[in-house]
């Protein structure tokens, strides 16, 4: 029987080092304490809302802000995947409720008149990833409006994925955009990521230990999406070569600053039909919304 490194009790996780469930959870709880530290991701008094599925990766953030910040709200989109949605989010209810956490709900179909399954119908040659990305970050923006912080529960494996996509498609711009902050850009409420610095892993154990709710299923779309190739990928390159995806993250971190050097990012203005911030005279939420509205008349 393994034995845990601190306490020689029996061991649960054996990754880095062999851990009970109590050394576990304590020492996945300080590094993400560590990651806000130093990172700079709240400052005293923030309001923070978190952008939750009900899925393990928000769930934990939800918890750990919740528990060493007091004062933490969850903030759900319900984009209409039947089968799906629907069960994370009666979790995600009964996390709240059961943790005093104020939740909103909003969906797809009444902020925009069509649910993601209804926009697929309308529009084949879209793909279910790029509408849900687009009008997530939208809704998320318009949401989470009277707060300082949005966190979401991206985790280094989903960063390492991230800086490949953009890196493969040469998205500059995008790129920029990640770290464990977002920069600082007019208009958009900054997004915090606490959980950058643990894996996957850690993550669906320390979810797994603390009994967060055993119904975590996977969207029906992601097993075709860009990500989820890009996602096998480092994993078996990871297999092979131990440590890769942390020493992507950590490169790109020292890349990060010359990345988002003032005066490369394109200037904002408002969208002239909701107002949000973006690049161009309309957004890119209104020109897909528009888009997928005219094609069913
Ligand atoms: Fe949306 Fe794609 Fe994620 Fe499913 S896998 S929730 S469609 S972004």
């Amino acid at each position: 029987m393994a034995k845990c490194n601190v306490c020689s009790g029996k061991a649960v996780i054996i990754s880095d080092k062999p851990l009970c469930k109590t050394h576990f959870t304590e020492s996945f709880e300080k590094k993400v304490l560590d990651t806000v530290e130093r990172f700079n991701l709240i400052n005293r008094g923030d309001r923070i809302i978190v952008a939750s599925s009900g899925g393990k990766d928000s769930t934990t953030v939800l918890y750990v802000l919740k528990k060493y910040f007091g004062k933490v709200e969850a903030l759900a989109i319900d984009e209409g995947i039947p089968g799906y949605r629907s069960v994370t989010l009666e979790d995600l209810e009964r996390f709240c409720n059961a943790n005093d956490i104020p939740l909103s709900t909003y969906s797809y179909k009444e902020e925009f008149g069509f649910s993601l399954s209804e926009a697929l119908r309308m529009r084949k040659d879209l793909s279910p990833c790029h509408i849900c990305g687009v009008l997530r970050r939208h809704l998320l923006n318009v949401k989470a409006r009277n707060f300082e912080k949005i966190a979401t529960g991206h985790n280094l494996d989903d960063e390492a994925q991230s800086i490949m996509m953009n890196l493969v498609k040469a998205q500059i711009p995008l790129l920029s955009r990640l770290g464990p902050s977002s920069s600082a850009e007019s208009g958009f409420v900054p997004r915090i990521k606490p959980l950058y610095l643990c894996t996957e892993k850690e993550v669906a154990s320390y979810a797994f230990i603390m009994g967060f709710g055993p119904r975590f299923r996977q969207c029906p779309h992601s097993r075709d999406s860009f990500r989820a190739m890009i996602r096998d990928e480092l994993n078996l390159y990871e297999a092979d070569h131990r440590g890769a995806k942390r020493n992507l993250v950590n490169n790109f971190l020292a890349l990060l600053q010359r990345l988002r050097t003032p005066g490369t990012s394109a200037e904002l203005k408002s969208c002239t039909r909701c107002g949000e911030p973006c690049s161009r005279e309309t957004c890119r939420a209104c020109i897909l919304v528009n888009s997928i509205v005219s094609s069913s008349v």
